[in-house]
């Protein structure tokens, strides 16, 4: 189903700024509600429903979608609402010269990528039932276990349209106001030729499900991988570490990690035993004084992270006391990586 254009000229009309019609193009174009366009509202109009593409855009903050995603973004609705509305909507007659339009709120920026489904919103999901992307999505999502993890995040998307993170799952990254500030993106098809791991394009990493993270719990599980840290309370990412270098955090993780100054930090890697990455990363971060989850040698020669160890095991938690039980710094955990005959 897609929206009456009718119905989308009457919802532009209703939350963009001083709207105008030009005939000559058949476009409308406004003030843009979200980014309020800076200086120039109310002096320009930077934002364009393009009628015969069925978008809108504006070019002053960059945002581009279709006119559905507009209208949640600037209504406050939701995907139900806006198709409950539109299938019992009639013509209303418009007072074009009515200018003084109030917006509802304010949006600060669009940080996922373009016309994003939300896969843990039951109405979009049975709108595209049919869809085979979004169903390999929520096989893969339910396959490994993130909509039962107990660290999951609070949404989980997929987008069928935008030119670098199509049909990927996108994992958001909420900071400690539930906005979405970054994201990462994992591949759904083993066999196309894009990486199984992609970042948001210019985006500044921020840390995981920051938005989660308990003062009741003293200590914080920083993983390099979003999924990995789905699975335990009080885990976060930072969405890779390099080998080879000696910076950990972002500046921005590192103003995110100051909120938390009384909880004792522990690195939860890929098992040593199968990783060698993994491996030499814990030599640079124990080296660098930090806590490292060591490990063991059961496990880690059978499973490369938590998430395996989830879906073999059918569990949704690997137990804090788990991980600190198996966390070292200093000699002894020197002494116990040596033990690990790669
Ligand atoms: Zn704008």
């Amino acid at each position: 189903m897609i929206l009456p254009q009718t119905y989308v000229v009457q919802k532009f009309y209703q939350y963009a700024g001083y709207p105008k019609y030009k005939k000559y193009n058949n476009t409308y174009e406004a003030g843009c509600p979200i980014c309020r366009e800076g200086k120039s509202w109310q002096r320009k109009r930077r934002c364009y429903y393009i009628v015969d593409d069925d978008y809108i855009c504006c070019h002053n903050c960059g945002w581009t979608s279709r006119p559905l995603k507009w209208i949640q973004e600037t209504s406050g609705l939701s995907f139900k609402e806006i198709f409950d509305e539109a299938a019992t909507f009639d013509i209303l007659p418009i007072d074009v010269s009515k200018e003084d339009i109030v917006v509802k709120r304010e949006i600060t920026s669009d940080t996922l990528p373009l016309d994003c489904i939300n896969l843990f919103d039951h109405d979009q999901v049975l709108y595209y039932k049919d869809n085979k992307v979004v169903n390999d999505a929520l096989n893969l999502i339910n396959s490994r276990r993130l909509n039962s993890a107990v660290n999951k995040p609070d949404s989980l998307w997929v987008s069928l349209t935008d030119k670098y993170q199509k049909n990927r799952i996108v994992i958001p990254f909420y900071n400690e106001k539930d906005e979405i500030v970054f994201y990462q993106t994992r591949a759904i098809y083993n066999n196309d030729d894009t990486p199984k791991y992609l970042g948001k394009m210019n985006g500044e990493k921020s840390l995981f499900n920051l938005n989660k993270i308990s003062a009741d719990l003293d200590y914080i599980f920083v993983f390099e991988g979003p999924i990995d840290a789905c699975f335990v309370r009080n885990g976060t990412a930072v969405a890779g570490i390099q080998e080879k270098s000696d910076k950990m955090f972002s500046h921005l993780q590192k103003e995110q990690l100051n909120q938390f100054k009384l909880s004792k930090l522990i690195w939860v890697l890929d098992s040593q035993w199968l990783d060698s990455a993994s491996f030499s990363k814990s030599h640079r971060l124990l080296d660098a004084g930090e806590t490292v989850f060591i490990w063991p040698e059961k496990i880690g020669k059978q499973f490369k992270d938590f998430n395996d160890v989830c879906i073999a095991a059918k569990i949704n938690e690997i137990s804090p006391q788990y991980i600190i039980e198996n966390s070292h710094e200093g000699l002894k955990a020197k002494l116990l990586m040596s033990n690990i005959s790669r």
